[in-house]
């Protein structure tokens, strides 16, 4: 392990390089190597038009930009077209996306979403908005104290009036793979399709959609060191020519008249309005950047830095990790409490000693609740992380109950 994590990335980014911290919020979004914003600087600085409409050399540039950042993307995840492969903001509006367009479409009273009650509430509040919209009706699948899914559990609650499965691959809080290849062949068995939040599993593993044969994935490029502001949404093409545009306006028709119109063809029927083609060129540099380590490298390293993290924690007095019992269990993210410690003191301390982790419920409410838990602290790491990162942590974490006052 010494060797793997002997390899000095930070160097490649800019503000680690600069700045003397142990950056553990990965899982909120990740820092951004150099090649990244000067990616994203370099469209304005030399390419800057509106893409998909000039007809004149610079604009031709914007487009072509903007298209091969797409044609990246669909090769990230093995995608069988281009036309799969749709420009967001972010996941959460790719799954806004999909529950507008094809639930609004798709669903009528009595119908059934299943998702998980570890949804991260992007993945949640949505589909409550379609069922209220339509009479469908919200199902959740527990997991366990441990954060697993079990098939059984999933089996139970798809049933032939399930119309749409919808859960993350790892969740955001517990870190756990989820059984997404028995979600998606529950869902195929009763003829509902198959949404995927890969917000935290893009940036830390391989993902081929043809393999898992997911109906629609999402994922953020802010998440895998690409910028904030351009997000994924991948459709089967089927599916995606069927439905409805979510939003509606320039870019995305064909041809309007004074009555009617007709929709652009795939993808662009779903990308109203001026795109964000600097943070395509950005989120291509990022697919890049990772490319040239590789997920192997990627894995094995956030591995063997959760492994160090997981276990120097289990040895602190005080400090309970929430979910899996093995660090294996954890993909980099480690969701913990302190006796008698509010996570935001919690985070507030080892702030002052120059270590970056987030406080609060993680924008998954539900799952606290049922899991018996409030607020909690959370590391999230990156393969660009160090053992001295994981070291730094640890050793402010060990201080914490008696910095608060409590006895050692
Ligand atoms: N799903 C999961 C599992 C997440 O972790 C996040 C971000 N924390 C989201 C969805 C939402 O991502 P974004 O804020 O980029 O839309």
């Amino acid at each position: 392990d010494k060797d793997l994590l002997s390899f000095d990335y930070k160097k490649d980014f800019p503000l680690l390089a600069a700045n003397d911290v142990a950056y553990l919020d990965n899982s909120a979004t990740t820092q951004k190597p150099a090649c990244v914003i000067e990616a994203e600087r370099d469209f304005y600085l030399k390419h800057n038009a509106n893409p998909l409409r000039g007809l004149y050399d610079l604009a031709m540039q914007a487009t072509d930009i903007y298209e091969d950042a797409r044609v990246a993307v669909q090769k990230f995840i093995n995608a069988k077209s281009e036309q799969e492969i749709i420009f967001t903001r972010n996941t959460t509006e790719s799954l806004n996306l999909v529950a507008y367009s094809y639930g609004l479409a798709n669903l009528k009273p009595g119908d059934e979403i299943v998702t998980t009650i570890m949804e991260h509430h992007s993945n949640m509040l949505p589909w409550r908005m379609v069922a209220q919209q339509t009479g469908a009706v919200v199902k959740y699948i527990e997991c366990a104290v441990d954060g697993s899914i079990s098939d059984e559990a999933i089996d139970a609650a798809v049933t032939e009036k399930t119309k749409i499965v919808a859960m993350a691959e790892v969740s955001n809080v517990l870190g756990r793979l989820n059984p997404i290849a028995k979600a998606i062949s529950a869902a195929h068995k009763v003829g509902a399709v198959a949404v995927i939040d890969a917000a935290q599993s893009a940036p830390h593993m391989a993902i081929d959609v043809q393999k898992m044969d997911a109906d629609f994935l999402a994922f953020s490029g802010h998440k895998m060191l690409g910028p904030m502001g351009i997000g994924v949404l991948y459709g089967k093409k089927a599916l995606l020519e069927a439905m409805p545009p979510f939003l509606s306006g320039g870019e995305m028709i064909s041809f309007v008249s004074r009555d009617g119109q007709e929709y652009a063809p795939l993808p662009h029927k779903f990308e109203a309005g001026t795109v964000n083609a600097a943070g395509a060129a950005g989120l291509h540099a990022a697919i890049e950047y990772i490319n040239s380590i590789g997920f192997e490298v990627i894995e094995a390293r956030e591995a063997a830095l959760t492994k160090l993290a997981f276990d120097a924690m289990q040895n602190i007095p005080g400090v309970h990790i929430i979910g899996g019992k093995t660090a294996e269990e954890h993909k980099g993210i480690l969701t913990f409490t302190v006796e008698g410690v509010h996570p935001h003191d919690i985070a507030a301390i080892l702030d002052a000693d120059g270590v970056n982790i987030r406080a609060g419920n993680h924008c998954a409410q539900p799952l606290l609740d049922h899991l018996c838990t409030g607020a909690t602290a959370r590391a999230s790491l990156a393969f660009y992380n160090s053992a001295a990162d994981v070291e730094r942590f640890i050793n402010s974490l060990s201080t914490i109950r008696e910095r608060m006052g409590y006895g050692r």
